[in-house]
């Protein structure tokens, strides 16, 4: 075993938190930050260019590409579980959409006794962190802070007319700014870009930290355990691919381990590590280090339904489905950076009440220029664009009931763990999907939207009643990627894994930072709330040790 030198925090993984606190803690040059992660480089074409998420969501080089157990309420079906493999984690891969989440889901956080973490407590933390540009391509706004969130409102594509009239016919409001004083309403999705370019946490927060002598990166480094004196984390092995494989390194921590792995591997890797439930534990003959059942608990994850159109005008379809079409589009990429390729495929959508009645959105909307099917191919599954204009209406209901659990099989880092998200085991969850599919009825219904579409592709809504929206939703419903809640923060370490400051309960030097600590899932994207909690959570380590 290859014992390296010491550094004074370890980050696990170099994903949408991991970047943050890499960058965060070693600002000061005070302290020295080793960040591990298991992925390799993003320096990569379809990271950088928007579009490329089409390429990249089965690529197994920068993507984990798991799945999930059968789902009993899903039919049994195993849902596709892509997270980050790479620099950047999944904020290399995702669809860039930039939503803080609605402020009463962070009082929700609060109620619930993480004091510090209500809607006022974190709205200072968005706007310090964020660096809003407009739709002229000028930096606006107050926030002065690394993560460029930018209005591609001038490059949406023009269904968009047709989406704002139907979402007015139905009674639904219309809002500027989904991050702004009034989150409810349909609007235009802003996206985590500059300059025509995905920016990922790694280009917001990483790039600007390696600059420092102070931080130290290992790709392709995956972590395996936890190294524990007694309840004290004092470091973590971990194994190098390629030329390295199979040499287990070494690196001790002096004041943290920071587990910023994702909702998937940070409870995977506390359960290798010795702190799960004890009975699993004991079963895989890992020693006990801290029994404690929630390790892996209350997976929460949004579900999301699509219904697909064919249209009577061109969409991203009739450019993209071409050689011609993606010849254009590519060479207006390569001279302006601008134009559909620079821009994310999920573009218009909203935080709406799927009935008058709720006292907030219950449901988030997609409408997307594009119909795709997807194609086996030498390379693994491919994304194929549709040949005749068609687009998509999407929904999600905000905040599922349902809760799943992430447990190691095996214990080893490579066997990947068992993802049970057990969607719609909660009553609500049916009643809220029942719902959402009425409101895109209501939506399709109207008459700016039936002007836009040429044919309803099958399964139809609106061949559907109650039980067969159900059964449709049962049987094609999918993860919209945003699995949280798995070492979930609370005051009660019986019934949560991290505290207010994310610290694990009953450990020392031990911090789970990602979005696994979220005790609720936020209305809408993870992407935004995970880079806040981060951002959050090294203000108070470096109150503590400047
Ligand atoms: C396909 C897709 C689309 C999405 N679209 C959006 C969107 O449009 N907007 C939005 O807001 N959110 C979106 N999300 C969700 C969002 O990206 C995530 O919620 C967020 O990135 C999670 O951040 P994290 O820090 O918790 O984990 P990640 O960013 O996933 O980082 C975890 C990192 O840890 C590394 N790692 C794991 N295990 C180990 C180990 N043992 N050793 C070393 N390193 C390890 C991983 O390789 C990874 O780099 C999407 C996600 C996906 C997958």
């Amino acid at each position: 075993m290859a014992v390296e030198k010491t550094f004074d925090y370890i980050v696990v993984g170099g994903g949408s938190a991991g970047c943050v606190m890499a960058d965060r803690l070693s600002a000061g040059g005070k302290h020295t930050v080793l960040v591990l992660e298991a992925g390799g480089s993003d320096r990569r074409l379809w990271i950088n260019m928007p579009i490329g998420y089409g390429k990249t969501f089965y690529d197994e080089r920068v993507n984990w590409k798991f799945q999930s157990e059968p789902e009993p309420e899903l039919k049994d079906r195993t849902i596709y579980f892509p997270r980050g493999k790479v620099v950047g984690g999944s904020s290399s891969i995702n669809a860039m959409v930039y939503c803080r989440g609605l402020p009463a889901d962070f009082d929700d956080w609060a109620q619930l006794g993480n004091a510090g973490w209500s809607w006022s407590d974190v709205r200072p933390v968005y706007e310090r962190l964020e660096r809003r540009v407009d739709a002229q391509g000028r930096l606006s706004g107050a926030g002065g802070g690394s993560l460029f969130v930018s209005d591609v409102s001038k490059q949406l594509h023009p269904i968009e007319k047709h989406f704002f009239s139907g979402a007015r016919e139905s009674g639904l409001q219309v809002t500027e700014d989904f991050n702004g004083p009034h989150p409810e309403g349909v609007g235009r999705y802003q996206i985590n870009t500059r300059r025509g370019m995905r920016w990922s946490a790694a280009d917001a927060y990483l790039r600007p930290a390696l600059k420092r002598p102070n931080v130290t990166l290992m790709t392709n480094a995956r972590v395996n355990r936890i190294l524990f004196d007694g309840r004290k984390a004092v470091g973590v092995t971990y194994n190098l691919d390629g030329a390295a494989a199979g040499t287990s390194m070494t690196a001790l921590a002096s004041r943290a381990v920071i587990l910023s792995a994702g909702a998937v591997q940070s409870p995977q890797l506390l359960q290798l590590s010795g702190v799960g439930p004890g009975a699993l534990l004991q079963q895989l003959g890992i020693p006990v280090v801290l029994a404690s059942s929630v390790v892996g608990g209350n997976l929460q994850d949004h579900l999301a339904m699509s219904y697909y159109y064919k249209a009577t005008q061109p969409t991203l379809n009739n450019v993209l489905s071409t050689w011609w079409g993606r010849l254009r589009v590519g060479l207006q990429y390569a001279t302006t950076l601008s134009g559909p390729l620079s821009i994310s495929v999920n573009q218009l959508g909203g935080f709406v009440k799927s009935e008058a009645t709720l006292d907030r959105p219950d449901t988030q909307l997609y409408c997307n220029p594009v119909t795709y099917t997807l194609a086996p191919s030498s390379k693994g599954t491919q994304i194929v664009p549709d040949s005749f204009a068609g687009f998509i209406l999407c929904f999600q209901p905000c905040r599922p009931m349902s809760r799943g659990r992430i447990d190691i099989v095996s214990p080893s880092v490579e066997t990947p763990p068992a993802i049970r998200p057990n969607y719609l085991s909660h009553v609500d969850d049916i009643q809220a999907a029942l719902r959402g599919a009425k409101l895109i009825q209501r939506l399709s219904r109207t008459p700016a939207l039936r002007g836009l579409i040429k044919e309803r592709m099958t399964p139809d809504l609106e061949t559907m009643d109650d039980t067969a929206m159900i059964d449709d939703f049962r049987a094609r419903a999918s993860t919209c990627y945003h699995p949280v809640g798995t070492c979930m923060m609370g005051s009660d370490p019986s019934q949560s894994v991290v505290d207010a400051n994310l610290k694990v309960h009953g450990l020392e030097n031990i911090y789970v930072i990602d979005a696994s600590v979220f005790p609720t899932v936020t209305s809408g994207n993870t992407h935004a709330p995970t880079t806040m909690v981060a951002h959050k959570a090294a203000d108070v380590m470096l109150r503590a040790n400047p």
